[in-house]
């Protein structure tokens, strides 16, 4: 027989809401619009360096200019941490096109993924619908040898979130190319993980393994993978010739750039802000994830413009190499394996409109903190959510234990850029991104105070 519930649920820590912090909030939303310096930044960042790929002449320049600014700020303990990063180059212009049957090129907007090796290949092709598609194939025994593969899986419109959507089909576009490769493929397109109507390629890595087949790998602007999926289905394509000229270069000393407000009671405590330096050179990567690094710059300004002294030390990193191997948050977790942290706090979708904090912690504890929140509903941006999080500071956030974040904001239009020509200032709201820094510094602030063991305890 069962004992009473009563007896086996564990004690739960009654402990009383979060208090809110209204006149922070007032305080970070009067400097923070009333100067705009988030938007200031993004400008200069994108100025001096709107090509910033790992390995490239442009992140070692991003990350001088991180530091500057760090400097500028008034952060503390400003440095620029080692990490070897890996060093691709996408080299010439790519090309895609369908020779159809009757003798004409059918001209497919197409730009190579990272990773992609260098090729010349022409061969007829062979349309699937994403990785689940190419894994039943495998399954099934199937062969592609001498085949070109396009995986035309769209996102899924009716996801919930644009998140969802895309993390539903990254799989064609990660691990595709090696399975395809794997199978006996010369060559794989896919259609681009985007949610616009256009036709711009967006760019982003492909992983192929150590030891496997390599072969060229190319997105395609929607539009195209919408003309050639069309052609196929009509029997009108004779064969897809597909060029890249990437290089896969030796491993290059890159850094994370780092800098702190020294934490008043418990300064050997951190709270992580983090956002990724480096970005595609397919675009400036104006929303990724230069608004990520605005967002936390402007988010340390703000507090330490205000005058707030967090019990914590609030730790802003800036990570090398997000986009194509995550040397930086690996890296960093590493480098300071032995120190406590409290939660990290990630700033990676993009500058639209925040709507609050989602953590990766249990749901009574988001309870808690929910009330913190409610200065920010005169900008709507109250929500407290589960989830969250960030490629960077994952591999801290498990070897310590701690609790991860992020900053949450209106995704609607993210990954209509994400990764694409279209990632430049232009996209960017001067508002929108400065209350996301109001709104990380209300949050940072709030969190580095927080008693011991209160993001924790059951
Ligand atoms: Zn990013």
């Amino acid at each position: 027989m069962l004992p009473p519930a009563s007896e086996t649920a564990p004690a739960r820590d009654v402990r009383p809401a979060v208090a809110a912090r209204p006149e922070l909030a007032q305080a970070l939303l009067d400097r923070g619009l009333g100067e705009r310096r988030a938007y200031g930044m993004l400008v200069e960042l994108l100025e001096v360096a709107p090509k910033r790929l790992a390995g490239s002449p442009g992140y070692e320049a991003a990350a001088r200019w991180a530091e500057r600014t760090m400097q500028d700020i008034g952060l503390a303990n400003v440095r620029m941490e080692p990490v070897m990063a890996p060093h691709w180059e996408r080299g010439d212009p790519e090309r895609a096109s369908a020779r159809l049957a009757d003798g004409s090129a059918l001209e497919l907007s197409a730009c190579a993924l990272g990773g992609s090796p260098a090729g010349s290949v022409t061969a007829p092709a062979v349309e699937l619908n994403g990785l689940a598609a190419l894994a039943e194939l495998e399954a099934a025994g199937g062969s592609l040898q001498g085949r070109i593969v396009f995986l035309n899986q769209r996102m899924n419109p009716a996801a919930r979130s644009s998140f969802q959507a895309y993390g539903g089909a990254a799989g064609q576009r990660t691990r595709g190319p090696a399975l395809a490769a794997k199978l006996g493929a010369v060559g794989v397109v896919i259609r681009s993980l985007s949610s616009a109507d256009d036709d711009v390629p967006h760019t982003g890595m492909t992983r192929f393994e150590d030891a496997g087949p390599k072969i060229p790998a190319l997105a395609l602007g929607v539009q195209s993978a919408e003309r050639l999926s069309a052609a196929l289905a009509a029997g009108k394509v004779e064969s897809v010739t597909l060029e890249t000229h990437c290089r896969e270069l030796a491993d290059r000393e890159q850094w994370n750039v780092v800098g702190e407000i020294a934490g008043s009671k418990w300064p050997e405590e951190v709270v992580v802000l983090g956002a990724h330096l480096d970005a595609w050179e397919t675009g400036d990567g104006a929303h990724d994830d230069g608004a990520g690094c605005t967002h936390v710059l402007e988010a340390a300004r703000l507090l330490l413009a205000c005058g707030v002294a967090p019990l914590r030390t609030v730790r802003v990193v800036l990570f090398a190499n997000e986009e194509n191997g995550l040397a930086g948050g690996r890296g960093y977790a590493e480098a300071h394996a032995g120190e406590a942290h409290f939660v990290l706090i990630e700033s990676d979708s993009g500058g639209g409109t925040p709507r609050g904090l989602g953590l990766s912690v249990d749901e009574h504890v988001l309870e808690r903190l929910r009330p913190a929140g409610a200065p920010l509903a005169a900008i709507a941006a109250e929500r407290v959510s589960g989830g969250g999080g960030g490629a960077d500071i994952g591999p801290m956030a498990e070897r310590a234990g701690a609790p991860e974040g992020s900053l949450s904001v209106d995704d609607t239009r993210y990954f209509d850029l994400h990764h694409s020509a279209n990632d430049v200032l232009e996209s960017v709201h001067p508002r929108q991104l400065e209350l996301g820094a109001v709104v990380l510094a209300y949050w940072a602030a709030v969190l580095a105070d927080l008693g011991p063991g209160e993001l924790s305890y059951n």
